[in-house]
């Protein structure tokens, strides 16, 4: 049985802008060690903020995050260093996290010189190392970030995640601003890292298709709450929620590139005043009177396969 990689069970009230929004609302997950978990949900949904809370950007206001057992809050600072540099986080946008004034080179080795993980004669082939690693050609290592694609700039910002040797990434969109051929390239770079380096993932993307291709289990999320968790497969065949079926429904065809059916209708309500009960009942076709009122629990439905919809009890 692998290991647990990272278990988290958290709530998360966030102060700005005031009044206080509950971002997350009793969100709990489970990681397993070389599992790479798919978090779908539409903009706004708070699946971004969770990314945040695990990588240790941002903290929860109650609740923990436990790694290999250990509660991330009674660890020493040695420890949350190293849990630190062993969580790393890769974004949507790369040039937010590369400084464009420092070379590909400096970029890639100043983490691992800080952190002491090479010495200064190891420079030149540590960095090879990492390009390489990330698809990226070293002998390009002098340029700046400006002088790249967005794709290689992506793959220079993967290299510098890997280059502090992390055991967990955290990609946050990391593909949702490249074109669709690009995507597929960095989502087929992320699988084979994954076995090369012995990786686990938290995949955050609001397309349903592209975690498709690389989960092992995606969490559906819907205004601060996982509504629905499965294997891929499950959610692909027999998906429970309604909203996680309305997601589906979005997903275009790859044969055609036509979406299946209309896309979800209405708008993602404001987490600042969100509606009382299923927060996704003023949007869902089968809503009861019930789910006006009480907050569906998550169930098994079946192994592994959790949904939060009263249509369940
Ligand atoms: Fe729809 Fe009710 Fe299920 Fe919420 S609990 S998804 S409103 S049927």
């Amino acid at each position: 049985k692998p290991d647990l990689a990272a278990k988290i069970a958290l709530r998360l009230k966030l102060a700005k802008p005031a009044p206080v929004v509950h971002a997350l609302d009793d969100v709990s997950l489970s990681i397993l060690a070389g599992e790479v978990v798919g978090l779908v949900g539409e903009s706004g949904c708070g699946k971004s903020t969770l990314g945040r809370v695990i990588a240790g950007i941002t903290s929860p206001s109650a609740g923990h995050v436990f790694w290999k057992g250990m509660n991330r809050d009674a660890m020493t600072g040695r420890q949350r260093h190293e849990l630190g540099l062993a969580t790393q986080m890769i974004f949507q946008n790369p040039m937010a996290a590369l400084n464009p004034r420092m070379t590909v080179e400096d970029l890639i080795w100043e983490a691992p010189h800080t952190h002491g993980l090479a010495r200064g004669s190891e420079r030149g082939a540590y960095v090879d190392k990492y390009l390489t690693l990330a698809g990226f050609d070293p002998a390009m290592k002098k340029r700046f970030p400006h002088q790249f694609s967005g794709g290689q700039r992506q793959r220079v910002n993967i290299a510098r995640a890997l280059a502090v040797q992390p055991k967990f990434l955290v990609c946050d969109e990391s593909v949702a601003a490249l074109d669709v051929s690009i995507q597929a390239q960095v989502i087929n770079l992320f699988m084979e890292l994954r076995d090369k380096l012995d990786l686990t993932y938290l995949f955050v993307s609001h397309d349903l298709g592209v975690v498709e291709h690389i989960s092992d289990r995606v969490a559906i999320m819907y205004l601060g709450r996982i509504v629905e968790e499965a294997p891929v497969e499950e959610i692909f065949r027999r998906a429970n929620h309604p909203y996680t079926k309305a997601l589906l429904a979005e997903v275009p065809r790859i044969e055609t590139g036509k979406r299946r059916f209309k896309a979800v209708e209405g708008e993602l309500p404001s987490p600042l005043n969100p509606p009382k009960g299923c927060h996704f009942h003023p949007r869902c076709p089968l809503a009861m009177a019930r789910c006006r009122e009480e907050v569906p629990l998550k169930k098994e439905i079946a192994p592994g396969h959790f949904s939060a919809c009263h249509l369940n009890s």
